[in-house]
């Protein structure tokens, strides 16, 4: 339990952000449980959103799909979006801002001089660094002259989604315009990647959200990702463990396997190599399969260097801490004996779910007005 008194009133989570206290304390306890935060941090972290200033954020764009920014502002959870834009203060966003040219550069110069040292970089999208980095200009810059300017005086700079944080798919070969991440493109090892294809919109706003309650940036790994979302191997999670763990492979899609929902590592699945919170997380808060292996999609490892877009969707991933039996049983042979493919798809569920229980009940937590669960 934590003190009620340190909470925002109702009335002003209403003005100042259009929702109910109940949906904004929803959405808080969904960061603390995607941070890994104890159950306290809630309170915190909506004390912080309420009466802390808006952190700065200037967004550029190079070459990418859009889809990050897509994915942030498509939720189909009906608060993310709007919580996104009454957290931060976006300054300067080319696919977003209604002005443009000479105007919204002005912008852009005008937020920075403003929140010097303050504001945060986001770089959506792979830097070209061939020939000068010609292959990619905005307003009469290069993509790299352009980053370096705005990076010069940020508080932090984030590679979002995959082209940014190494390159993506603008790098794979030949990579004609020497497409490269953020920071080899800067020459800078102090850029936090949040990658993926997109990236969740929960790891992005957790990652600004702990800038913004505890004045710093959370704990990295080694290739500078946040660990609270990638500190895990996908194949950890996964809701058809308990399938690989006892053999039961889908062969081919749209096989018996697949249909019974078997592991699909056969198919080239990267989850045994691919560090990433999607199983816990998921996508779009539409319901327990709504993310790649959810659906019998294998998952192609696209939070991983060297995985995602570099390793063929058939290659076999390499496994990290477990090895599968030697031979593989169908489907259909499997019905004899043994456990059943529904059992072990129960206990396969029932495994992910122990696992990321946390954060998948905390997205459906609702709490009343005194704060009671
Ligand atoms: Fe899940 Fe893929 Fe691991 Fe199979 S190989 S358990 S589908 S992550």
């Amino acid at each position: 339990m934590y003190d009620d008194s340190s909470l925002p009133p109702a009335d002003e989570v209403q003005t100042r952000f259009g929702i109910d206290r109940r949906d904004f304390l929803t959405f808080c306890a969904g960061i603390a449980a995607t941070l890994g935060l104890p159950r306290a941090a809630e309170a915190q972290i909506a004390s912080a959103i309420v009466s802390k200033e808006r952190p700065s954020v200037i967004w550029l764009h190079h070459q990418e799909c859009t889809g990050c920014t897509e994915s942030l502002l498509r939720s189909e959870h009906p608060t993310l979006d709007k919580l996104i834009l009454d957290i931060i203060s976006l300054d300067y966003h080319e696919t977003l801002f209604a002005a443009a040219g000479h105007q919204v550069e002005a912008a852009r110069l005008a937020a920075m001089e403003k929140n010097k040292g303050k504001y945060l970089l986001v770089v959506e999208g792979a830097i070209p660094t061939k020939d000068g980095g010609i292959y990619c200009k905005i307003a009469g810059q290069t993509s790299l002259d352009l980053t370096r300017e705005c990076a010069a005086n940020a508080a932090a700079v984030l590679a979002i989604g995959s082209c940014a944080s190494w390159g993506g798919m603008p790098s794979t070969p030949p990579n004609p315009t020497g497409s490269t991440g953020v920071g080899e493109a800067l020459g800078r090892s102090d850029v936090v990647s949040i990658p993926g294809c997109p990236p969740n919109p929960y790891n992005f706003l957790a990652t600004v959200v702990h800038f913004l309650t505890f004045g710093k940036l959370p704990d990295l790994d080694a290739k500078n990702r946040p660990l609270f979302a990638y500190g895990r191997l996908i194949h950890e999670n996964c809701e058809r463990r308990a399938h690989f763990d006892a053999g039961r492979f889908a062969l081919e899609f749209g096989d018996e396997g697949h249909r019974k929902g078997y592991c699909l590592y056969k198919l080239g699945c990267k989850g045994p190599e691919t560090h990433a919170n999607c199983p816990i997380v998921l996508f779009g808060d539409v319901g327990m399969q709504s993310w790649p292996v959810g659906t019998g999609h294998p998952c192609i490892g696209c939070t991983e260097q060297g995985i995602g877009f570099a390793k063929p969707i058939y290659a076999l991933a390499d496994l990290k801490n477990q090895r599968p039996p030697v031979t593989y049983a169908r489907a259909v042979e499997e019905q004899g004996g043994g456990a059943t493919a529904a059992s072990a798809g129960l206990v396969g569920a029932l495994v992910g779910a122990a696992v990321g229980a946390g954060a998948m009940l905390t997205k459906k937590i609702r709490h009343d007005e005194d704060g009671q669960e």
